[in-house]
């Protein structure tokens, strides 16, 4: 499984072949990936055979498709039985890819799908990128119609808490930027709020992206709604991210899961507004899905209106974003459902 080994590794796998082989097939598998390694031309067949049946790391076990063509889901099935989750949004002029980090989340927010069906295990640096360079070769292979024959944009917005998994996602995320050649500025890192894993992706060289996964503007209500948020509390969330957003002059994005009821209220507007302008960041509304386990139902589209009408009114930069996917339990906080119903996730 070539992509289990760092692109400086691979000359582990084709012992007795000569340099350029090793350069050759680390760019069919990072510049320019391919569904199967038959597509892999230059390669004489002697070499591809080495790994035809086992290129990818996972194999495809569910790939459902929506909105016209234009939504991709994905159940990749790693050989211990793992679920990775990806999903291929396409837009004219844009290709995002949500990526998963773990599989299953360890941090139980209370109304997404991932948490609730609790933690399996970390993927692996070539387990992450893999999603990427599927991604990627299927666009240039396959193709959608009318959207670009490449990636524009990876966010890490899938199943798994990504900077609870540090390590693995920061060699991911240079495999991304440093040898694939995705600029880090295509990159996205949505966090629930861990501190010290802000602290370390701003120490890394990559200037990607931030999303801070907020959903209340204060401690106990956050806490009732994202349990770790005893741990990082507020006030520590928004000086990390203020680190992060001067150190690397990137945007900061806050995503806000609009719950009927909860956090949909003036007061948390007004509250949201006072840190969405301290920290420069920009509002994204997400209007909840609906998961298994959770209770809480979607604010009312005019609440949301409401809702970002309150925060544009305090100079807020507010997006309320659509939703792709729902019809196939690929929008966000949805993902592991279908597996979870049917019993086949591990
Ligand atoms: N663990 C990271 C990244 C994965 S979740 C994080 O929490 O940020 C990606 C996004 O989907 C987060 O903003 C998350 O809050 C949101 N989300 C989770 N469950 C959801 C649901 N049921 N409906 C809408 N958004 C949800
Ligand atoms: Fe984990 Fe993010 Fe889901 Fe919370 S919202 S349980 S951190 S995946």
């Amino acid at each position: 499984m070539p992509y289990l080994h760092a692109p400086e590794d691979l000359g582990e796998l084709l012992e007795g072949e000569p340099r350029f082989r090793v350069d050759q097939l680390r760019d069919w598998l990072y510049k320019t990936p391919v569904l199967q390694t038959e597509d892999m031309t230059n390669l004489p067949q002697e070499v591809r055979s080495r790994f035809s049946d086992r290129l990818w790391p996972f194999t495809v076990e569910v790939e459902q498709s929506a909105d016209s063509g234009t939504t991709r889901k994905w159940l990749f099935r790693a050989p211990d039985g793992a679920a990775i989750e990806a999903v291929l949004m396409g837009y004219p002029r844009r290709a995002t890819l949500c990526i998963s980090s773990q599989a299953g989340c360890a941090l139980g927010c209370t109304f997404c799908a991932t948490g609730q069906f609790g933690f399996e295990r970390h993927l692996e640096p070539g387990e992450i990128f893999a999603q990427v360079a599927y991604a990627q070769a299927f666009l240039r292979q396959i193709g959608m119609p009318g959207v670009p024959d490449h990636l524009t944009n990876v966010v890490f917005m899938g199943m798994g808490e990504p900077l609870a998994n540090y390590n693995r996602v920061r060699e991911a995320i240079r495999r991304m930027v440093e040898v694939m050649g995705l600029s880090a500025r295509a990159i996205t890192v949505s966090t629930v709020g861990i501190v010290p894993g802000i602290k370390r992706l701003a120490e890394d060289p990559w200037p990607v992206y931030l999303a801070i996964s907020l959903h209340a503007a204060d401690n106990e209500l956050r806490t009732s709604l994202v349990p770790i948020n005893k741990r990082y509390p507020l006030e520590m969330l928004v000086a990390a991210a203020w680190e992060y957003f001067e150190k690397k002059g990137r945007r900061l994005s806050i995503e806000w899961t609009m719950m009927d009821g909860v956090n949909d209220t003036d007061d948390q507007a007004t509250k949201l507004a006072v840190i969405a302008n301290r920290l420069r960041a920009h509002v994204n509304l997400i209007a909840l899905n609906p998961t298994p386990l959770t209770e809480e139902t979607a604010s009312p589209e005019r609440r949301i209106e409401g809702f970002a009408r309150l925060l544009a009114n305090h100079g807020v930069n507010v997006t309320i974003r659509n939703t792709r996917g729902r019809e196939i339990d690929a929008a966000c906080g949805q993902l592991r459902i279908v597996a979870g119903k049917s019993g086949i996730a591990g």
